[in-house]
């Protein structure tokens, strides 16, 4: 059965280029009818983080990619936990030591350090110079007595070549002779990233690694472990970086990389996996939009490219905005008084709620087409939910528009009063236009001369919604009643 995993190190918040791993991960397992496995890599206890793991399952359950197997759903590869796994890896050292793959290493890390600032100093390729590497037995027996602290090595074979290549088509051909004699097990006793991820792998059945491309330059040494065990090596992707639009690798310090930034703006999680899952693959279609069923139906691995891919969040702003755009008002109403209430609980209460439905569904509809994300809501409907409007003169003058004085900005106001008085409710802006258009020309004005004083009477802003959409959506009344009170305080 096909099986692909996702293996994290709990150090952070799940960031955005870790979920498209994930998403690759999941697609592929989920259109071979195989298993999508999740595995914490926690053996590097410096930079071990306890929340993180919480965080991490959180984060997936939240993006619909829920593994089949993991720390909170085991099945019969476990623990899925590298930290519980310690006598698996005891075992399978062991058996390298055993066969003389491997060997006891006694250098402090002082001479460590040593021997490499030597290399450096000379330009040469850093590498261990293998001091402990041909003890005799008895030298070794007697150091483990005394109790040395020691880190145990791949003995690597001499002089093999180890050629790989992977389905995005990254080659690597390597003599041993340049490759190091690497520690898989440390002196605090736990493996290092290298041997656990060979061990786990083969153990849990993984057929397809699918991770980033950070990890090619090691994948000959993990060639090397599986060689030595005379294992099957499972067959390997290795995804490409992800850039910001400035060609900028994705970091902590160049932007926003971590998941929960983005479900706080509240994009919808399927925009955001839409958007994610064409930053390195390419489905062959012009067609951008593709549901979970379909994204699965067509991924495949053949399709990833090796150039670092883009992320670009105004791309982002456009896939969610399409979704936005298609969704039922319902449903969409649905979501975001869940944001309101999860995000914004102060808004959601005691302002949100105070308004009946049909009058936050009606800005809600209006909106739909120019909200990019649910963080805007707030901010792009202040004027909605407050009957404090500056009263701006400044910005009812307007030159451009041929608004030069006060009187016409007072003449204006008033015919949108009376426009307002002699009609009931509009059923459409196109109606309400209509009307508009219609008593402007009677009374010799120009449009942008009337409908610039309605807006900035309406909202005391500069930029804001179109005077007729306020109107519409605050209906006749209340709308001539914040012009009135305006109108009142103009001199
Ligand atoms: N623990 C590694 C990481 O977080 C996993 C790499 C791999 O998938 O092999 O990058």
């Amino acid at each position: 059965m096909i099986t692909t995993r996702f293996a994290p190190s709990p150090t952070w918040y799940v960031h955005i280029w870790s979920l498209r791993t994930v998403l690759y991960n999941y697609l592929f397992a989920k259109k071979n009818k195989g298993k999508f496995m999740l595995r914490i890599e926690d053996t590097d206890r410096t930079r071990y983080v306890e929340w993180s793991i919480d965080n991490m399952i959180s984060v997936l359950n939240t993006f619909w990619l829920t593994p089949d197997e993991g720390p909170n759903n085991p099945w019969d590869k476990g623990p899925y936990m590298q930290s519980e796994r310690l006598d698996i890896y005891q075992k399978y050292i062991n058996i390298l030591l055993e066969k003389d793959l491997a060997y006891y290493c006694f250098c402090s890390s002082e001479r460590l350090d040593e021997l490499r600032k030597e290399q450096e100093e000379l330009k040469l390729p850093t590498k261990y110079d293998q001091a402990c590497r041909y003890l005799t037995k008895e030298e070794v027996e007697e150091k483990l007595k005394a109790g040395h602290p020691y880190t145990i090595r791949l003995k690597v074979p001499k002089n093999e070549n180890v050629v790989f290549e992977d389905m995005v088509k990254w080659k690597i051909e390597i003599n041993t002779k340049d490759v190091d004699d690497q520690v898989l097990i440390k002196s605090d006793s736990f493996p290092t990233y290298h041997f656990a991820v060979v061990v786990d792998d083969h153990l849990m059945w993984v057929t397809h690694v699918i991770r980033w491309d950070e990890w090619v330059p090691s994948t000959p040494k993990h060639i090397l472990l599986y060689r030595a065990f005379w294992w099957d090596v499972p067959v390997y992707s290795h995804l490409p970086l992800l850039l910001w639009i400035d060609k900028k690798k994705l970091s902590k310090r160049t932007g926003d990389v971590a998941c929960e930034v983005y479900l706080e703006k509240w994009y919808l999680i399927e925009a955001i996996l839409n958007y994610i899952a064409l930053l390195g693959w390419n489905p062959k279609t012009t067609e951008e939009i593709f549901s979970m069923e379909e994204l699965i139906e067509k991924f495949d691995l053949e399709q990833i490219h090796k150039a670092g891919a883009v992320f670009d969040v105004e791309k982002l702003n456009w896939f969610n905005s399409k979704y936005i755009v298609s969704s039922n008002i319902e449903t969409l109403y649905t979501k975001l008084c869940d944001y309101l209430a999860k995000y914004d609980k102060d808004f959601y209460e005691n302002i949100f709620s105070k308004f009946d439905e049909v009058y936050n569904k009606k800005i809600l509809k209006e909106l739909q087409t120019r909200l990019n994300y649910f963080a805007e809501f707030k901010d792009l409907t202040k004027f909605f939910y407050t009957e404090n409007i500056a009263c701006r003169e400044d910005l009812f003058i307007n030159p451009k528009m041929k608004i030069e004085d006060i009187s016409v900005v007072k003449k204006a106001l008033n015919l949108t009063i009376e426009i307002l008085k002699n009609n009931s409710d509009f059923s459409s802006i196109d109606e309400m236009k209509n009307k508009f258009i219609e008593e402007i020309q009677k009374n010799e004005m120009k449009n942008w001369q009337v409908l610039w004083p309605a807006r900035v009477a309406l909202t005391g802003e500069e930029f804001s919604p179109w005077a007729l959409e306020m109107i519409y959506i605050l209906w006749n009344k209340k709308a001539s009643l914040r012009i009135e009170k305006i109108l009142n305080l103009l001199k």
